[in-house]
């Protein structure tokens, strides 16, 4: 088991640029003018007030705009005593879901508020407990521990990890909700993964973390996070982080793109009505900031997109022991003293001859030879090799007798259909603002901006907050 110790952080990670687009450009040169004008004089000296004028417009355009996004400051809280933020995650929430149908709730906090254009880009692998954790502490998952959603002690193999495992060994990292307790402050922890591990200042008191139950009703979790508001101004949780398992729920059985996603879409949104109103009830909600946001998207999958294992068996024989991880995110971790690089070139051989079905589907790698850019190589609980797979495909070891279509998600974490929603309302958004896409990383450090407070070390940009938040 690797401590935290030996677990490398990196500081002010610096991949992405989270520049804005500039919302005017220059126009280097004055449009043509189509109407047939007779008189050359007439033309030169319609194009220079024509020109003159459109040049003063830009001007005068280009002044005001960058004036007015300066200017716009902050609002101020007259009823709250300190910045409240409440993240409602829900899961497999894929970019794009909001327009297949009507969500008013969602709608106003995107035309009221800060929304990423083209949505929140996920950590690798794109699968819940990773990326869950991954938004609650800025850190890639080899970082934070959790590289899965299940998996070994692979110095250990009869502990494994799985999402009820709250043994803090697991849980490495400062997440926002210890990060809220360490400043001395309430956080709620709603059913979040990893908000029932006691670490640090964080006990999970029972009035603000709730035991996970899958059955809880969606408003009930909305209802009890608005009763927080009717404590002492001193015991309000300054952090409520809240978990919703749908679409995730409906996405794995019947896909992206069926109705009952729209539903299921349809319901989230009046989750967020019932937040919207619990808190204008209360005439606070210019005052609370409210982030949505998920943990990866959905994509299709279908019986005939299989690559089974067993058909390397000409090359090299995968033992189903062998096998940590299949499905979206193949991870293989072979007994001591078999060689993973030779497993590595005899299972690329075999995938690359043309007899294995869908075997280019499939490419695997030693962990440490994948691209830096999926940051999944600096733990040792990740299996030595790391199998990428297509976009809609699935690795199984051999053939079942039976599937069915539907969706999945754990590929890799540029695929637009792994992309969740962002979405941002509160006094330091402005309003009807986009920003770019950015990776989940992010939110550790725009969170405790927020709330004014000083976070852990994590990868996250130092500078993605003034980036995305008004001034104060
Ligand atoms: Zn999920």
């Amino acid at each position: 088991m690797a401590s935290p110790s030996s677990i490398p952080i990196m500081l002010a990670h610096q991949e992405y640029n989270y520049e804005e687009t500039p919302t005017t450009s220059l126009i280097s040169k004055p449009p043509s003018l189509s109407s047939p004008l007779k008189n050359i004089k007439s033309l030169t000296l319609f194009s220079l007030i024509f020109v003159s004028s459109l040049s003063i417009f830009l001007a005068f355009h280009l002044i005001s705009s960058s004036f007015s996004l300066s200017s716009v400051k902050a609002r101020s809280l007259s009823k709250l005593p300190h910045p409240v933020v409440i993240i409602f995650s829900f899961d497999g929430f894929r970019f794009g879901y909001n327009l297949k149908t009507s969500t008013p709730n969602i709608g106003r906090l995107i035309a009221e508020g800060t929304s990423a254009d083209e949505g929140l880009i996920p950590v690798f692998p794109t699968l819940t407990f990773p990326n869950h954790y991954s938004i609650a502490t800025g850190l890639f998952p080899p970082y934070h521990g959790i590289i899965n959603n299940y998996f070994p002690d692979l110095e250990n193999p009869t502990d494994w990890f799985s999402a009820s495992n709250h043994d803090p060994k697991w849980w490495l990292g400062e997440p926002l909700w210890q990060t809220v307790a360490r400043n001395g402050f309430n956080a709620a922890g709603y059913f979040w993964a990893g908000t029932e591990v006691k670490k640090g200042a964080w006990t999970c008191p029972p009035k603000f973390c709730p035991k996970y139950n899958s059955s809880t009703p969606f408003f009930k979790r909305v209802d009890d996070i608005l009763e927080y508001f009717n404590l002492p101004d001193k015991e309000i949780p300054i952090l409520s982080m809240v978990y919703f398992e749908d679409p995730d729920r409906e996405g794995h059985i019947y896909g992206p793109d069926h109705p009952e996603i729209t539903k299921a879409v349809a319901n989230m949104d009046s989750v967020v009505g019932r937040l919207i109103t619990g808190l204008e009830k209360r005439g606070i909600f210019e005052e609370v900031t409210i982030i949505l946001l998920g943990d990866h998207g959905m994509a299709g999958i279908c019986d005939e997109k299989y690559v089974f294992l067993n058909e390397l068996a000409p090359w090299i024989q995968i033992e189903d022991n062998w096998i940590n991880s299949a499905g979206t995110l193949l991870t293989i971790q072979p007994p001591s003293g078999v060689s993973s690089a030779e497993i590595v070139q005899k299972m690329n051989e075999g995938l690359s001859s043309g007899k294995v079905g869908n075997g280019d589907m499939l490419r695997v790698y030693l962990k440490e030879d994948l691209p830096e850019r999926f940051h999944y190589a600096e733990s040792n609980r990740i299996p030595a090799i790391v199998g990428l797979v297509e976009e809609g495909y699935t690795v199984e070891s051999k053939r079942k007798k039976t599937y069915e279509c539907g969706g999945s998600h754990g590929y890799d974490n540029l695929l637009f259909s792994m992309r969740t929603f962002f979405v941002a309302h509160g006094p330091r958004f402005a309003k009807g603002k986009k920003i770019h896409s950015f990776q989940n990383i992010e939110v550790y450090n725009l969170v405790t901006a927020i709330l004014g407070l000083k976070g852990a070390p994590n990868n996250g940009s130092i500078s993605f907050p003034n980036s995305v938040l008004l001034k104060k």
